[in-house]
């Protein structure tokens, strides 16, 4: 049977407890005065990047949107008189939006990519259909390096058949037959 001195014991070990919390640095974080840094692989605010030499790296190939579960990705596809396509608009509605990240997988360019940019908390739902203004920057994102034209064999004016990153000289035919 428990003793009155047990029960002074365990009465006493819980103030202890309580009394070392008295004395501890707090750990809460008041957001929003402090936003915690969050790792660049995190997925929020959708962006549409460029490419190191300034260009747009969308080519609108549409595999972003084939690849949304939610289908909240819309663009129309246009192209220059050099060849090189593009969005004349492209649309993205944050208000059906994921996160998933699938659409940042499926792109050949690396154009489109997801930020640690949670913060889109809007009035109006309307004011969540960002446009291709809204999205596009004027950085690479995470893939500094890669041009998507110096690989592609589409002639651009970036390079000649043959000079793109990692591809073959053409082949002679006529040196095959000989
Ligand atoms: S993160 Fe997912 S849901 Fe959002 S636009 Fe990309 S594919 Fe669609
Ligand atoms: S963002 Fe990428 S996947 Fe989407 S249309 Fe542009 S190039 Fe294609």
């Amino acid at each position: 049977m428990e003793s009155a001195w047990d029960a002074v014991k365990a009465l006493a070990s819980g103030f202890a407890t309580t009394f070392s919390h008295l004395f501890r640095k707090p750990i809460t974080e008041e957001y929003p005065e402090y936003k915690r840094p969050l790792p660049a692989r995190s997925r929020a605010r959708i962006i549409l990047t460029r490419d190191p030499d300034g260009g747009e790296r969308c080519v609108a190939c549409y595999l972003c949107s084939a690849v949304c579960p939610v289908n909240c990705i819309s663009m129309e596809a246009a192209e220059r008189g050099d060849g090189r396509r593009h969005a004349a608009w492209f649309r993205i509605h944050f208000g059906r939006c994921i996160y998933c990240g699938l659409c940042e997988e499926a792109c050949p360019t690396a154009a489109i990519q997801l930020t640690p940019d949670y913060e889109l908390c809007k009035r109006s739902i309307l004011d969540l259909v960002y446009e291709k203004e809204d999205l596009l920057v004027d950085h690479q994102g995470k893939d500094p390096e890669y041009n998507f034209y110096k690989y592609a064999g589409v002639a651009t004016g970036v390079a000649d058949k043959g000079e793109h990153i990692n591809e073959e000289e053409p082949v002679n035919i006529r040196s095959n037959i000989t």
